[in-house]
């Protein structure tokens, strides 16, 4: 067993450290007072070619690996720039996956070379107000008219939704009286088009910077060209993707519980009360020491999840174990560096109230912490089915 990072890895690090370097943390932390989508960072990366990661070589990605695509998010997030600069590219890296595996090569050629460039930007549209994470009863309907889809229907929590020229959806195309398992939802990647859908921001906790939104569609028309795979199937592919996107929010996470505990131990060598450092007190060590063992545990799980993936073998315990307790332990490192902080913890100034709004999103998304508990239980433990 090696845990140490392939040479290729350790670059793969430096660069994408290079690249967020003019992002610094005050950068960080007046997008997240101001908000507007960060185009300078989502520029960076895709000028440098990090957007195509982990796409197919053939059109125009770097056939890396979810290990590679990981330690990318990890990087950035690690730097600071959080859950902000992860959600700005998160979408890129893995989001069309399920095209990469079941689109035509006429789709890839088409979708793939932009989306990798920075030309296009997509959202990724599930969620819907009225279902949650039962997403087999999905409502938003896509009728065939011919050569057409006309779809209507609301989706909601739909992050760069302000900013995206194109959607990746999930929509009923069969009557939901009329479905068998998991068939009936069809998976469409199209345009957004905008004189069809209304997008109307969620104010919310933090990450300002990328939006998330309420999604209103209202007759819009997809070609057929644009359906993604057979008709029905559209939740079966969904699946292929959701593995590495809990590894990769797993990933950042990790980045970002590491990026407050660095804060913290700064502040805790610096700050002087009593006539000693605070750093010097066991209260304030032992939470500190803590944090750092279960950040590392949890990140452990990732890289174990993440070799599973890359060697096309089972990972769906470990994809979502990774992402359970690396939210967990994200959260907890946030809280206590604004422990740490004492009551300079509480001010924006010192960026660890930020990590805290942030380290929120793993926590909640893509599927809850409660969700995959059951996950674990029914399919690891062979309990009955309790969802
Ligand atoms: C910042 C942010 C960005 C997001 N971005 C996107 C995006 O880009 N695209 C997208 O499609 N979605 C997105 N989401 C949505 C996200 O994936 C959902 O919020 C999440 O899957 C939970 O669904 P829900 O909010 O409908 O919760 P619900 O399904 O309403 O659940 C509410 C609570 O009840 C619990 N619960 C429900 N049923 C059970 C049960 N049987 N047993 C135990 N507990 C249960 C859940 O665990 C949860 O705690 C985003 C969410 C956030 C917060």
């Amino acid at each position: 067993m090696n845990f140490s990072l392939t040479p290729e890895q350790e670059q793969i690090r430096d660069a994408i450290e290079k690249v967020c370097t003019p992002f610094d943390a005050d950068y960080w932390l007046r997008k997240d007072r101001e908000g507007g989508f960060p185009d300078d960072f989502h520029h960076a990366l895709a000028e440098s070619g990090w957007l195509g990661i982990a796409m197919p070589e053939e059109h125009g990605g770097a056939g890396l690996g979810i290990s590679e695509a990981a330690l990318m998010m990890h990087t950035i997030a690690a730097t600071g720039a959080g859950l902000s600069g992860a959600s700005a590219v998160h979408m890129n890296i893995f989001g069309l996956h399920p095209v990469v595996v079941f689109g035509t090569d006429e789709q890839k050629r088409r979708w793939l070379p932009p989306l990798i460039q920075g030309r296009d930007r997509a959202c990724f549209g599930v969620t819907e107000p009225n279902t949650g994470l039962n997403t087999l009863k999905l409502k938003t309907r896509a009728v065939r008219e011919g050569d057409h889809y006309v779809v209507h229907g609301q989706k909601v929590w739909i992050s760069t939704a302000q900013v995206a020229n194109k959607i990746l959806l999930l929509a009923r195309t069969t009557p939901i009286e009329d479905c068998k398992g998991t068939e009936g939802l069809s998976l469409f990647y199209t345009d957004l088009d905008r004189s069809k859908v209304e997008v109307r921001e969620i104010e919310k906790l933090g990450r300002k910077c990328v939006d998330s939104n309420q999604v209103f569609i209202d007759g819009l028309r997809i070609p057929v060209e644009d359906r993604v795979g057979e008709e029905g199937k559209g939740f079966s592919y969904i699946l292929h993707g959701l593995n590495p996107e809990r590894i990769l929010i797993a990933s950042e996470a990790i980045g970002l519980g590491r990026a407050a505990l660095k804060r913290a131990a700064g502040y805790a060598n610096e700050r002087e009360v009593f006539g000693r450092p605070i750093g010097m007190n066991q209260g304030i060590q032992h939470p500190l020491a803590k944090s750092w063992m279960e950040l590392e545990a949890a990140h452990l799980m990732v890289q174990k999840a993440a070799w599973l993936y890359d060697q096309h073998l089972p990972c769906g315990a470990e994809a979502n174990s990774a992402k359970y307790l690396a939210a967990e332990a994200c959260y907890a490192a946030c809280e206590n560096a604004i422990f740490t902080h004492g009551g300079m913890g509480y001010a924006k100034e010192y960026h660890v109230e930020r990590y805290l709004r942030e380290a929120w999103i793993p926590r909640l998304a893509p599927v809850s912490p409660q969700l995959i508990l059951c996950f674990i239980a029914e399919k690891v433990l062979g309990l009955p089915k309790s969802y």
